[in-house]
């Protein structure tokens, strides 16, 4: 069976790693230059991309921010997982908003904005802390603007005033003064079977993510069954079919959505270690409709993404006992170039290691490991 990938980055090559064992092909689709690649090698197929639909027995998608050609393109082939719908929903926040208003989903409350005056509104009525964000193309934190108070506003306009508002709309959300930000990961095949991985705990730098604990500490029962409703109504109503993530700020006891992924993601990178069936294994069998796999979770992972970070520093850091997943990407500044999974067996493991990357003394390249230290201590 083969299976095509839209897009052709970290998250194709994990699909294809997870694929060989079962017998899957996977190829992957540079969007850019249009042409069939070797997810790992990169090197082109050769293989149209209309070739590779018309062969594959399952489209689906790393990215969601694909032009609507490649999207009309993949679905017309009626193999395209998950919907069209659900990807360009997970690509556009006014979409996802609606959608989860639509489901009683709790989120941050926020406005759409579709001229630059709007600001003002969204700042009397739900200010003056906003997160500006484009409704389309963000991620790891581009595409935003931050306002505090008044000052901010006017200077936030300013940046605004050539803004194509037109073909990005934007939202205003309001600012989450959450307790700490997790995720879940699941999967839904088609006969809508669901399964879920326990919620991890992420921790963002500069809008960038840059470890996950999982499972999350101190998680109640009521807690992960929040995230895990609020998972099955969003895949039952996309009628979804592979992997999904949903992003959540606590407050307490309650949860706030505060985006959704239509694919693997990356704050479900520890299921490659932590996890009985990793969540690129649960895409696949999702996506080509196989039962999908259990989600048991022995003990802790602790995954921590490398970020304009040189190999041999990801050596050094796997050299404490963990999984190197390094990308084979070029290095650049905030590119995120591979992870380190560690499990372990106990929290107590959990920080040992973690004591051992900070020894390691590349403040710069892992910031908030005291953070996580103490989060776990
Ligand atoms: P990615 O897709 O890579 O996760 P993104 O660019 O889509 O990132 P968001 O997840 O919306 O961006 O925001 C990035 C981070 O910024 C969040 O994880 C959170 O730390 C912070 N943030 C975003 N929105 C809010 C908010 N309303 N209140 C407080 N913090 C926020
Ligand atoms: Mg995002
Ligand atoms: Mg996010």
């Amino acid at each position: 069976m083969m299976i095509v990938v839209l897009g052709s980055g970290q998250l194709a090559q994990m699909m294809y790693l997870a694929g060989t064992p079962l017998g899957l092909k996977v190829v992957a689709v540079d969007p850019v230059a249009n042409t069939v690649v070797h997810p790992v090698e990169k090197n082109p197929l050769p293989l149209s991309v209309s070739d590779a639909f018309a062969q594959a027995n399952a489209i689906t998608a790393e990215f969601e921010h694909l032009s609507a050609e490649i999207l009309e393109q993949a679905n017309a082939t009626g193999k395209l997982y998950p919907s069209v719908e659900a990807i360009q929903t997970g690509g556009d926040r006014i979409k996802e908003k609606n959608l989860l208003d639509s489901l009683g989903i709790d989120n941050c409350a926020y406005h759409a904005i579709y001229q630059v005056e709007q600001l003002d509104k969204a700042f009397a009525d739900i200010g003056p802390e906003l997160i500006v964000k484009t409704s389309k193309d963000g991620y790891d934190g581009y595409g935003q603007f931050r306002i505090n108070n008044a000052a901010d506003l006017a200077d936030v306009k300013a940046q605004l005033a050539q803004h194509d508002f037109a073909r990005n709309p934007l939202i205003a959300e309001q600012k989450s003064k959450f307790d700490r930000e997790v995720s879940i990961v699941g999967a839904r095949n088609g006969r809508g079977e669901i399964v879920c991985y326990p919620l991890a705990e992420n921790l963002h730098y500069q809008g960038q993510l840059r470890v996950s604990l999982a499972p999350a500490p101190r998680v109640s029962e009521a807690v992960q069954q929040q995230a895990e409703t609020a998972f099955k109504a969003l895949a039952n109503k996309l009628d979804y079919r592979g992997v999904l993530a949903i992003e959540f700020f606590q407050v307490g006891e309650k949860l706030l959505v505060n985006e959704i992924a239509p694919r693997v993601h990356n704050s479900g990178h520890w299921t490659m270690q932590g996890t009985s069936f990793c969540q690129f294994e649960n895409h696949l069998r999702a996506v080509v409709d196989l039962p999908l796999g259990t989600t048991d979770t022995p003990g802790v992972t602790t995954m921590i993404n490398l970020i304009g970070c040189e190999k041999t520093i990801g050596l050094q850091v796997a050299d404490l006992g963990g999984h190197l997943h390094w990308y084979g990407k070029d290095v650049r500044a905030k590119r995120k170039v591979g992870h380190v999974n560690f499990t372990a067996n106990t929290v107590a493991e959990s920080i040992e290691r973690l004591k051992a990357v900070q020894a390691l003394n590349q403040p710069d390249m892992f910031p908030l490991i005291d953070d996580v230290i103490a989060d776990l201590s």
